[in-house]
């Protein structure tokens, strides 16, 4: 495997998104300025009870990276070096949370989308974070159920109204009475986040928590 690695470095080597020092997309230098915090306050958005998130939003480098993710030319390996800084977070902090009995749902993409793009950003973090936390992941469990605009381009009120009504739990027995943890990249009004964490409380979830690579 290593071998194949190899040879895939040498026809396609990459390069920092900071420096462009060749190696990978995040050099350990750039990184280091990306100041990944090493506490945790609690957040609550009401039916979201609290949210986990590694950097701010701020930086134009984290932008940066977050974008090569999501859009053209979709850069899919990029899910190791931003869920590498959730697990930062959580290495960083004095006691890592206990997320034993949680389970991961990531925010889904509408069918479109996800054909587009060949992958769900957000559940190609959860599985990077599944293998450091030890938790199943239930997929195809939250769909998205209506095209929504990107959610950049509104303000507070029209990204409230653009992803209302967006999510359906489809399979309400793998909710009920669970706790969950909610991926998503990017938390800024928290509207996608408290839309999600709805829809599953109203399936039945137990609680529901958010985690994000960054916050605005
Ligand atoms: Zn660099």
């Amino acid at each position: 495997m290593w071998r194949k690695n190899f040879i895939l470095d040498l026809l396609f080597p990459k390069f920092c998104l900071g420096c462009q020092k060749e190696g990978d997309y995040l050099c350990e230098d750039c990184k280091a300025t990306l100041e990944v915090s090493s506490f945790h306050q609690k957040y609550s958005t009401g039916n979201l009870a609290d949210l986990y998130f590694a950097v701010s939003y701020q930086k134009p480098l984290i932008k940066n990276l977050i974008q090569k993710f999501k859009y053209q030319p979709f850069v899919k390996e990029l899910a190791k070096t931003l869920s590498s800084l959730i697990i930062d977070h959580f290495q960083l902090m004095e006691k890592l949370p206990d997320f034993s009995e949680f389970f991961l749902i990531p925010i889904p993409l509408e069918k479109k989308k996800l054909k587009q793009r060949g992958f769900n950003q957000t559940e190609e973090i959860a599985k990077e974070l599944l293998r450091f936390l030890n938790i199943q992941i239930l997929s195809n469990v939250l769909i998205k159920i209506k095209e929504t605009l990107p959610q950049v381009e509104l303000n507070d009120e029209e990204r409230k109204e653009n992803i209302k009504g967006a999510f359906c739990c489809r399979d309400r027995e793998k909710v009920r009475g669970r706790k969950i943890l909610l991926i998503d990249d990017v938390y800024t009004t928290g509207s996608t986040l408290e839309e999600a964490a709805k829809v599953l409380r109203e399936a039945g979830a137990k609680e529901v928590l958010g985690i994000v690579v960054a916050r605005g």
